[in-house]
């Protein structure tokens, strides 16, 4: 039931790297402006940040968390250092993950972590002011989607443009959005679940919920703190999951030793958990993102759901590496179900290829947001995609 490159191979205008579309003459001087042109494209994911530089692959892959010293608002780490500090920082200093929820909670932050990821890239030799593609969560409302776009261009970009993640992650797995095929994409990040079923580069039907890696951190903190009395961080917790997290049964269960803080005594102490245990944790999380894609599809149309059947959801996200979720979406929904090739990097290859087809004049340009098509839609407040 894994995913075979045949799958996908319909896809001709976006395959990997366009290249499967043959070495056309455009090809060769594309790969040649490539070497000098600094066009970016930006997964702005509510857990990690990553970049991709048109010609040079991802060179960015960062958590989306900014620590600063909560008198000076001055910003004291970004990214790996920062994420480190959560929940080990002193009274004086706070980490923030600013785009937690799948919402910009806190626009500053936002923007200085952007501009101090585009700045990162950017001292690399030969910038100059790029064209930059920007995946966002598809919940945040347009007010906000013009503030990035700002803070984009206030980082150094010439133009800026957005794309909604499911759009962004299907893409760069290597679906055929722009063609009449329905096919459906869950992206499971930390803040928010996406489920989206796309057509002729629309989306046709879909859901966002505020459930995916960070509910499932939660989870196992509430669950060891109800069995065993004990308090654990949710970094501890995230490690847990990496480690033994499971949403089917494993062929081989295993245990691990969980540090913490007994509620009782006060005093530090370990316990013993299984896999077991854990996947009994995190049910209720899974279950609602199973519920989210089984109501999706009661939504798609009926061509659309039978072409779903044919090809099969495919899960993107850091969400979509959790042993036996494919499994378990599989036996819910009775669909086939595929991990996309490099789920964490689904969205920003997306938003590389969309770069691709901005300078190609193709027909993936026009799933693209630019202030032009924001100021349309009125740049009122409503929530992207929720008229
Ligand atoms: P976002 O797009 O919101 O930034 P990502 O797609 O980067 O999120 O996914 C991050 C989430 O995926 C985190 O909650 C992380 O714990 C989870 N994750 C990463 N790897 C795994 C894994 N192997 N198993 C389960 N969850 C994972
Ligand atoms: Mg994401």
């Amino acid at each position: 039931m894994c995913y075979t490159e045949a799958g996908f191979s319909e896809n001709r205008e976006f395959g990997p790297q366009g290249e499967r579309s043959g070495a056309s003459m455009f090809n060769i001087f594309r790969r040649f402006a490539g070497r000098f042109s600094r066009d970016m494209g930006i997964d702005l994911g509510t857990a990690n940040t990553l970049v991709h530089v048109q010609g040079r692959g991802i060179l960015l892959r960062e958590p989306s968390v900014v620590a600063i010293d909560r008198n000076t608002g001055k910003v004291l780490q970004v990214g790996e250092e920062a994420k480190r500090m959560l929940g080990r920082t002193p009274g004086s200093i706070i980490a923030i993950r600013p785009l937690k929820d799948g919402v910009i909670a806190d626009f500053d932050q936002t923007e200085r972590m952007l501009r101090y990821f585009i700045e990162k890239v950017h001292r690399r030799k030969g910038f100059v002011h790029p064209q930059v593609v920007v995946g966002i969560p598809s919940g945040i409302t347009e007010v906000e989607c013009m503030a990035v776009i700002e803070a984009t261009k206030k980082a150094g970009a010439k133009e800026a443009f957005l794309i909604d993640e499911p759009r962004a992650a299907a893409i760069g797995a290597g679906l055929p959005v722009t063609e009449p095929i329905g096919t459906m994409i869950v992206d499971i990040g930390g803040g928010t679940s996406e489920v989206a079923v796309i057509s002729l580069g629309d989306i046709v039907a879909s859901r966002s919920i505020r459930v995916a890696g960070d509910e499932i951190d939660e989870a196992i903190v509430g669950y060891i703190r109800l069995v065993y009395n004990l308090l654990i961080g949710t970094r501890t917790a995230e490690e847990c999951k990496l480690t033994m997290g499971s949403a089917y049964p494993m062929e081989q269960e295993i245990t691990m030793e969980l540090r913490g803080r007994d509620l009782i005594s006060g005093l530090p102490r370990a316990a013993m958990v299984s896999s077991v245990e854990i996947r009994e944790a995190i049910s209720d999380p899974i279950n609602q993102i199973v519920a989210c894609v089984k109501e999706t599809l009661e939504d798609t149309p009926p061509e659309l759901a039978a072409d779903i059947i044919d090809r099969g959801i495919v899960l993107a996200g850091g969400g979509a590496l959790l042993r036996g979720l494919d499994r378990l979406i599989s036996r819910e929904t009775m669909m086939p179900v595929h991990i996309a090739p490099d789920p964490l990097s689904c969205v920003v290859i997306g938003t590389g290829k969309c770069l691709d087809s901005l300078q190609a004049n193709s027909a993936l340009r026009h799933v693209l947001l630019n202030e032009a098509k924001l100021g349309r839609y009125g740049g009122s407040g409503s929530r992207q995609g929720q008229p």
